[in-house]
């Protein structure tokens, strides 16, 4: 971190600061040029992190260098980083495509609907049995009922299964079911939530926050490496904007801007991105072609009578459309689908 003075700056000031700096157990510099006086904080600048250093006296402006999260940083691990669902690797050369209902909402359409992305190339079925909904008289899920659903098809087709995890409460009924635990977009900074899945053994998708900075994504993913959880898999699944067209608005600046900043796999989710399924295609092949390592899609044999989100769910035949052009983009972009 670096520390620039004001014109003026008295030196009880400079020697009050390089007290503080030296307080958190980093090293102090002093550089004193012909019109200010600069002061490097050497060492690890997170230590300084809960210090309001702004409001030191004599201080104008503080530079930081280091980034703010640590373990998920491109500056820790310089490779891209795999995180498998079961056996299935999110982030290597293979585009994966995680697909499924919105909610599970019974057994026979719940392995209906994986019989048929399975048939036509998705990995990893996807179902909530936990809902997030804007209004409580909506259907909130099945709850445990829809995990046991979850299961029961990951038996009948290999697919391993993705669900959402809502309430800390439900951690060891969700870990007990699910290959792998969605972080929603509305629980991206429900802290203690976020702790609670960093101790587990497996891995997060963690969808980014409809009103969120890449910056706060980042940090999020932070909170969960901390505990000690490092397989996290990033979701772009779209941002609040002005716009009223669409649900959300598909943020495909994000899939590249966090390739560079983060090791960590990256899926885009259409879907919610959008709201309207025939915009899911062309979005999915825009975030492949930014570089994502997934797709996360919603798909539904009966959208009609979908009990949530029928309205961006795909029907298996715009589902199979959908893998023949993710094909032959991720080919033009170097992967394999
Ligand atoms: C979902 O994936 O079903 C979902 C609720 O997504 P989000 O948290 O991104 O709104
Ligand atoms: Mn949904």
């Amino acid at each position: 971190m670096i520390f620039v003075l004001k014109p003026g700056h008295t030196e009880q000031d400079l020697q009050h600061l390089i007290d503080r700096i030296t307080e958190v157990g980093l090293t102090p510099h002093v550089s004193r040029g012909e019109e200010r006086t600069i002061v490097g904080a050497i060492g690890d600048e997170r230590k300084l992190i809960d210090l309001p250093v702004e409001t030191l006296p004599g201080i104008e402006k503080v530079v930081p260098i280091l980034k703010p999260y640590k373990v998920v940083s491109r500056d820790f691990k310089k490779e891209d980083s795999i995180v498998k669902i079961g056996s299935v690797p999110i982030g290597g050369r293979k585009i994966q495509v995680i697909a499924g209902p919105c909610a599970v909402e019974g057994i026979d359409i719940l392995r209906e609907i994986a019989g048929e992305v399975k048939a036509l190339g998705a990995t990893v079925l996807r179902g909530g049995a936990f809902k997030p909904r804007t209004s409580p008289y909506s259907f909130q899920g099945l709850g445990e009922e829809g995990l046991k659903y979850l299961a029961a098809v990951r038996e009948e087709t290999g697919l391993p299964v993705v669900t959402e995890l809502m309430n800390i409460r439900h951690t060891d009924l969700v870990d007990k079911y699910a290959d792998a635990v969605q972080i929603g977009a509305r629980n991206m900074q429900n802290f203690d939530l976020l702790k609670e899945v960093g101790k587990l053994k497996k891995p997060i998708i963690l969808k980014r926050g409809m009103s969120a900075t890449i910056l706060e994504l980042l940090m999020s993913a932070e909170y969960i490496a901390s505990e000690g959880n490092t397989d996290i898999i990033l979701c772009e699944r779209g941002i609040r904007t002005f716009e009223t067209e669409t649900r959300n608005t598909l943020d495909i600046n994000a899939v590249p801007v966090l390739k560079g900043l983060t090791h960590l796999p990256i899926v885009v989710d259409p879907s919610h991105a959008t709201g309207r399924w025939e915009l899911v295609t062309p979005t999915a092949l825009a975030g492949i072609a930014a570089g994502a390592d997934g797709i996360l899609v919603e798909v539904h044999t009966d959208p009609e009578k979908a009990v949530s989100d029928g309205n961006q769910s795909l029907k298996p035949k715009k589902f199979a459309e959908m893998m023949e052009r993710v094909r032959k983009v991720a080919e033009a972009v170097g992967r394999t689908a």
